[in-house]
């Protein structure tokens, strides 16, 4: 059941040295019960994209459709989306300190969160702060709501964070690079606590990491994104076992492998894309990608620099990819 239908989505900044289009025309449905991984390296609008789902740009021109349930929120009063923001749909970021206030103690916060959206008093508040830190896996929930965030270890912190986002019964959960700032096992942990969120509650999540070890881990569909624009969509077992964009060929190359050549256990170099993503206020003409690309360099075509190339489906399942390559650009 699709939750979340973005169509078209557009954002740019007025800036001093000009127009920054970072986000141009991107699609996206959000179903409930599934993940929606979004993927791309720093810079390709991912958390431009998430901030305008949730109403937060101050100052840009935001353009397109985002319909959350049934309701338009892109020009829709600001009251209409600060009423589903934190109630129905929460974000969760890297920097757990930025989103708590270090002079509340965490309880507190969760507690004034559920009040603010359900009246509650502050008994029932206080109680629900108490079991949703327990849903989350921090054990002696009643003793560390008392605690102050930096009281808690950086994956308590993620865990209190989501604890936090939860506490309203959010039906989409925006998770902004949440595990970025954690070691590899927290990581893990923190998270298969949001998966099993998804299940148990058939919450809708967009996952934004520019780590496809997470979008392997997570994700059910797959948005990659390239210098603000998709570049490709696929559900992720099309996404991995048949990639057709090759930026995502790129990204998928430069995972670190355990199963290829060397010792065992030992990682093979992490091979990079070469080069550096484009510049928003001036950037390639046609595919942003071309200057990157190695199917350019090895075969130009004018079709890769006289326009931006459209998502066009390659597959029957709607795995779609914005390369016209020949070599890749087989239509289904
Ligand atoms: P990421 O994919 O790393 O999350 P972002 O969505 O944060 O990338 O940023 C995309 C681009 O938009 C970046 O080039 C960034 O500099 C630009 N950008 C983001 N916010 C603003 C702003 N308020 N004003 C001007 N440019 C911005
Ligand atoms: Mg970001």
């Amino acid at each position: 059941m699709t939750l979340l239908q973005v169509r078209d989505l557009a954002v740019e900044f007025s800036t001093a040295e000009g127009l920054v289009r970072a986000v141009k025309g991107v699609d996206f449905d959000v179903e409930r019960g599934r993940t929606l991984g979004i993927v791309g390296e720093s810079g390709s609008g991912k958390s431009v994209t998430s901030l305008a789902v949730m109403g937060l740009h101050r100052g840009a021109e935001v353009t397109g459709s985002v319909d959350f349930d049934g309701t338009e929120l892109i020009g829709a009063p600001d009251e209409t989306v600060r009423r589903l923001r934190g109630r129905r749909m929460a974000m969760i970021f890297q920097d757990a300190l930025t989103a708590l206030h270090p002079y509340f103690t965490i309880g507190d916060q969760i507690a004034e969160a559920h009040r603010e959206h359900f009246g509650s008093s502050r008994r029932t508040a206080w109680a629900r702060a108490v079991e949703v830190l327990g849903d989350v896996g921090i054990p002696e929930p009643a003793r560390r709501a008392g605690e102050y965030p930096h009281q808690f270890s950086g994956g308590m912190r993620q865990r209190a964070m989501i604890a936090l986002a939860l506490s309203c019964e959010p039906e989409l959960i925006i998770a902004d690079e949440p595990t970025t700032a954690l070691d590899v096992t927290v990581q893990a942990q923190v998270l298969d606590l949001l998966m099993k969120l998804k299940e148990e509650r058939g919450l809708g999540i967009i996952m934004i990491t520019h780590d496809l070890g997470v979008i392997a881990r997570v994700a059910d569909d797959v948005l990659v994104m390239y210098g603000g624009s998709a570049v490709e969509q696929a559900d992720a077992d099309a996404l991995f076992t048949a990639p057709r964009h090759p930026y995502t060929r790129g990204l998928l190359d430069s995972l670190p492998r355990l199963d290829a050549g060397g010792a065992q256990g030992e990682e093979t170099a992490l091979r990079a894309i070469p080069g550096s993503p484009p510049s928003l206020l001036s950037p390639p003409a046609g595919c942003a990608f071309h200057p990157r690309c190695p199917l350019y360099a090895a075969a130009p075509q004018a079709a890769c620099t006289d326009a931006r190339p459209p998502l066009v489906q390659v597959a029957p399942s709607g795995h779609r990819s914005a390369c016209v390559h020949p070599e890749v650009a087989s239509p289904c």
